[in-house]
């Protein structure tokens, strides 16, 4: 099967650049663009902020005829179909909210072939309109957004996507997309089998998002914590995620009285107030908003700084997914959670009111799961994938408070008798909070109709606060001493270890994060991030915005934060320099290039600021001029240390096409780096070589095009530069088909 054909042989990085002003691709994204306009379908997973989009909306530039979109969020359309148009992509939606006339118009230019990519509702699919129109139309990509929604499996069930084999019937040979950031196993099985692209290529992208850094805050002092991230985050957008509707409003009134500008939304608000609210948001016309989880499903905002959960979510696939709301633009994001025995309980009791029983039993596990986050002293980004069934190899991830915060050992032998006393003497029927509030000699009524305030326990660790108590718990558990009972009272229960240990009087060190009591550091995320201008970019922001209030759009459809960063780093002062920025495309160049560079030529004038020179991008191979910088240093460093690939890319931040880069320049450079174990299988390294000597050129699609789409243009890059370290080191005459490695 092969689709339509393309226009001329792209070079699809051009296109990124040009068209949508992107140097590099996301993992994963250039594979996915070349198995589509090899005309096979695919089925694209990546997390939220992966960069799906780019993945149908770059081959629909290439291909001849309309790409078809189906999303089920309406709210959504517009904005993609604004930012697409405000790259000079001819793009529209036809919805609900579109008019009959207007749709009529949308048609008819689909038809005349003056509309590249056209997004549609799916309640569309059966409207015999629809079905005239798709007869008078050539379609040469079709994609599906939210493919999830196709499952009853799934948690976002829509009937209207069952009819999606209208288009399969009428384009049988057109490839299809269909992407989504939520797809379990059987999930992914079941998109595969409705929509009836058994052949599909497969994409999974890893689920960390590298860029976002977890904290776990305690509920005590929460405020003042809040206060301080919002300060700290003050030139972006923020949610506070809150647990009841009176929370949202409660917690909104006393941030504006600290002088923080923030706005509720909860369901409850009429519908006028809250797409005012969201609108407002969006349109950066306010930084904060303090929510119930109604807030959320349908902003595509890529710059939100900062995902706040005000209270304990019930699941971690919740937390997951909200959190994911935070910096989908791929700069670093900080998500808090603060947590506290309080919410816990609320939850619990909750939860225990659920009249189903496996339900409850269900919702119950998933909440102590939860739990478990709150209170681990183990790297929380490796807890989180591993959760969602993801290998995470790293042992400390650099981007969660745990891996970021000091540890101390310390001497626990006497803490951990006393608790362990404590739980027997209770009886080993009591939770945590029971337990704890013993040890410190509380006199509430509970412990005094059991009698346990004449305990000898009672009281012998007044000294340590609770906080401190709990942390310990949760050490000794993971230590296997105590462990909780599995029913809804989890109760603490002493081990067989936990016995031995009291009986022979052992020593006792166990390793925790290091508590500052006053003013905890604010962990700083671990993302390589820009050294640029703070009041430069404060003044490009303003520009966007007032830009933005001029064309109705979102800001961030001007320009992302990543570019109006990059300006305040660069200074660029000529429309050359400025096109170098991240974002800025040929269209884009051409809107805004003027008022940008006043801007930036006003400010560096007034301060006398050079514009600082680009790392310099290597267009011909040239070695003997070449250096590498202090980036790709970096990159050296984590290669030798014994990194993958694509480890070095989750570590720093950046694409695997950048560290490829990397690595080209360090050769070029004259380094020596292991590369034999990135390498794939021998008998390909063979034929890849031996494609490189018939084409004689380190151009890599005529590679391409002798081998087949079977090899991967990253696997190509791979074996180039291993050829051209090979060459570096060998003499000269044994050639671009050296010896294969050893396997
Ligand atoms: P998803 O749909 O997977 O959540 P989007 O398609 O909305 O993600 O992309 C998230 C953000 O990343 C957008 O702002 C998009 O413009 C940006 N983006 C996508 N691809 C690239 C790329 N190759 N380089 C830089 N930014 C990109
Ligand atoms: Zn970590």
């Amino acid at each position: 099967m092969t689709g339509w054909p393309a226009m001329q042989t792209p070079d699809i990085r051009d296109l990124l650049k040009s068209r949508f002003g992107y140097d590099e691709f996301r993992p994963l994204q250039a594979d996915i663009i070349q198995t589509v306009l090899a005309g096979r379908d695919a089925l694209v997973l990546m997390p939220t902020g992966g960069g799906k989009s780019l993945c149908y909306q770059l081959p629909a530039l290439c291909l001849e005829g309309l790409t078809l979109v189906v999303s089920p969020l309406i709210a959504l359309m517009k904005d993609q179909v604004d930012a697409l148009r405000a790259n000079g992509v001819a793009a529209a939606y036809i919805n609900s909210m579109v008019p009959p006339r207007d749709a009529r118009a949308i048609y008819r230019d689909a038809s005349l072939g003056r509309l590249k990519i056209l997004y549609i509702a799916p309640e569309r699919l059966p409207v015999p309109s629809f079905g005239d129109f798709l007869k008078s139309v050539r379609v040469s990509q079709i994609a599906i957004d939210e493919a999830h929604c196709i499952s009853e499996w799934g948690h976002d069930f829509r009937p209207d996507y069952r009819n999606l084999h209208v288009l399969r019937e009428r384009f049988p040979d057109t490839p299809v997309m269909a992407l989504t950031a939520t797809a379990t196993a059987q999930v992914r099985d079941d998109i595969v089998e409705q929509l009836a692209i058994p052949d599909a290529r497969r994409f999974v992208a890893s689920f960390d998002r590298h860029n976002l850094t977890y904290i776990v805050r305690p509920k005590r002092g929460a405020f003042e914590a809040l206060l301080a991230s919002l300060r700290q985050h003050a030139h972006g957008s923020a949610i506070v995620y809150c647990l009841s509707r009176q929370d949202t409003e409660n917690l909104a009134a006393d941030l504006t009285a600290e002088g923080i500008q923030a706005l509720p939304y909860h369901a409850g608000l009429d519908p006028s107030v809250r797409r005012t609210t969201q609108d407002q948001f969006i349109q950066d016309e306010v930084s904060v908003v303090t929510a119930t989880i109604a807030f959320g499903m349908g902003i595509d905002k890529p710059d939100i700084r900062l995902i706040v959960h005000y209270r304990l979510p019930k699941t971690l696939e919740g937390y997951y997914q909200e959190t994911g709301r935070a910096g989908r633009d791929g700069l670093p994001s900080t998500c808090v959670l603060f947590f506290g025995a309080s919410d816990r309980h609320a939850l619990a009791g909750f939860i225990e009111r659920t009249e189903d029983e496996s339900e409850r039993v269900r919702a119950r596990q998933k909440l102590q799961q939860m739990v478990k986050y709150g209170q681990l002293q183990t790297c929380r980004r490796a807890f989180l994938l591993e959760y969602f069934g993801e290998d995470y190899d790293q042992t400390a991830c650099g981007g969660c408070d745990v891996c970021l915060s000091e540890r101390e050992d310390f001497d626990a032998t006497e803490i951990a008798q006393k608790i362990l006393s404590a739980i027997i003497r209770t009886g080993e029927r009591f939770g945590a909070a029971h337990v704890i509030q013993v040890l410190r000699g509380s006199r509430a009524r509970r412990l005094r109709d059991q009698g346990h305030d004449r305990l000898s326990v009672h009281g012998i660790a007044r000294d340590h606060d609770r906080v401190e108590l709990y942390d310990i718990v949760s050490l000794l558990e993971d230590a296997g001493l105590v462990r909780h009972s599995g029913d809804r009272y989890r109760s603490l229960v002493v081990t067989r270890q936990g016995r031995d240990f009291l009986r022979r009087r052992e020593p006792l060190t166990l390793t925790r994060v290091k508590r500052e009591d006053v003013d905890p550091p604010q962990p700083q995320p671990a993302v390589v991030d820009l050294d640029f201008d703070r009041d430069l970019f404060a003044r490009l922001r303003d520009l966007r915005f007032r830009l933005a209030q001029a064309r109705s759009v979102p800001p961030y459809v001007i320009f992302g934060d990543r570019s109006l960063q990059e300006m305040a780093h660069y200074l660029p002062q000529t429309r050359q320099s400025f096109s170098h920025i991240s974002g800025v495309g040929r269209v884009k160049l051409h809107d805004f290039a003027d008022d940008f560079l006043q801007v930036i030529g006003d400010y560096a004038d007034s301060r006398g600021l050079a514009e600082r020179p680009r790392p310099q991008r290597r267009t011909r191979r040239t070695r003997s001029t070449t250096r590498a910088g202090p980036t790709h240093r970096q990159t050296l460093d984590l290669l030798r240390s014994g990194l993958s690939i694509s480890d070095v890319s989750r570590r720093r931040g950046l694409a695997e096409a950048t560290i490829m880069s990397h690595l080209e320049h360090l050769i070029a450079a004259g380094e020596t780096l292991p590369l034999d174990r990135e390498l794939p299988a021998p008998e390909r390294v063979t034929r890849i070589s031996e494609a490189f000597a018939r084409t004689q050129s380190p151009a890599l699609a005529p590679v391409r095009q002798l081998l087949g789409d079977d090899y991967a243009y990253e696997e190509l890059r791979l074996v180039r530069a291993w050829l051209d370290q090979q060459r570096r080191q060998s003499p000269p005459e044994s050639g671009p088909s050296a010896d294969v490695p050893p396997p």
